[in-house]
């Protein structure tokens, strides 16, 4: 089968299409065709090496995968070759406490498709069979693509972890990101008042469409002066950061007493400065977060059939023009996610 892999770690130019054999099911895999893969920031972690990730090379990326089901191992008897599918990229043991609990990123066995294991940037992808989710029927295999990753990390940023309640106030750093407008969604659906910032005035404008209520171009503005503005210098309860060194130390300055911090990622730097003081003396909560459960998965997708969230696509593009689409992320290029198509 026709794949893109990273040969070895740099720039854009090393992912290349290389020829690979098809993915053998096992007893309990499906194999899926791909029809679209969603690009995530990983992708280019990866790609670059550091940062803790080293996959194995050649390595093929790719963890938002929508496709249709190809063939099915001799133990999966509930899913028909032709079945519209997403791929939940999150593999656990199933049978652990954290699984049991509905908490699968703390499974000591916890593995991530496109990264511990051959990814979508290719024809086929083979995962469990409890990994496979039905397509909602109202979105393109394209569309579906941007689900998987950005929404179950969203949702379990502020629904589990910072426990987002009605009449907050949170700020969404980078909302034009893949996370960051899936998270705008989500706390206009759990009734925040949410404060966005971005880079560019057409970004601002999707992000208006979005419905979110206040918009900071921080390009232009300092956003802590303006987060005290429209908060009448209350501040907000929550912030959403995923952009790390660039502006953790002004996200901690935007919280109000007893405020919480919830970040997935650290794509500007991971080394930053905080001050304890600050820390206990307004009785700061700073939360990690990683993906999510499988179940939260499904429940995302009625939400999703209901039309009160809908994925961010900008655009489509061959699975041979992977190397564009990752220096289109890098240059930030984007709002949502960009998608291959093999
Ligand atoms: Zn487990």
């Amino acid at each position: 089968m026709k794949a893109v892999a990273i040969q070895q770690h740099g720039g854009p130019e090393v992912l290349q299409v290389v020829e690979l054999p098809e993915p053998a099911p096992r007893a309990q895999d499906v194999l899926v065709r791909v029809k679209a893969v969603a690009l995530n920031h990983l992708d280019i972690w990866l790609r670059r090496g550091g940062s803790g990730l080293r996959p194995s090379l050649p390595h093929v990326p790719g963890s938002n995968v929508a496709g249709v089901v190809a063939s099915v191992g001799a133990e999966v008897k509930d899913l028909a070759p032709g079945t519209e599918v997403l791929v939940n990229p999150g593999l656990s043991c199933g049978h652990c406490e954290a699984c049991l609990a509905g908490d699968d990123p703390a499974c000591r066995g916890f593995q991530l498709v496109g990264e511990h294991l051959p990814g979508g940037y290719a024809e086929y992808v083979a995962v469990p069979r409890r990994n496979v989710v039905p397509k909602p029927a109202r979105l393109s295999f394209p569309e579906a693509a941007c689900l998987p990753l950005s929404f179950l990390t969203a949702w379990t940023m502020l629904v589990r972890r910072a426990q987002v309640k009605p009449g907050e106030w949170v700020l969404v750093q980078a909302a034009g990101s893949g996370v960051g407008s899936a998270a705008v969604q989500i706390c206009k659906l759990l009734g925040a008042t949410v404060i966005a910032t971005a880079s560019s005035a057409e970004k601002l404008a999707r992000l208006q469409e979005l419905g979110v209520d206040h918009l900071i171009n921080y390009a232009e503005q300092d956003f802590v002066t303006e987060v005290r503005r429209l908060t009448r210098r209350r501040m907000v309860d929550v912030v959403v950061e995923h952009t790390g060194a660039a502006t953790f130390e002004k996200s901690v300055a935007c919280l109000a007493g007893g405020g919480r911090m919830v970040l997935c990622g650290a794509t500007t730097g991971a080394e930053v400065k905080l001050d304890l003081r600050v820390l206990f003396s307004k009785r700061l909560s700073v939360l990690g977060s990683t993906l999510g459960s499988k179940g939260d998965l499904l429940h995302l997708l009625r939400l999703v059939e209901q039309g009160r969230l809908r994925p961010v696509l900008d655009r489509t593009l061959p699975l041979e023009e992977a190397a564009q689409a990752h220096q289109l992320m890098e240059q930030r290029a984007q709002f949502g996610h960009i998608v291959l198509t093999p």
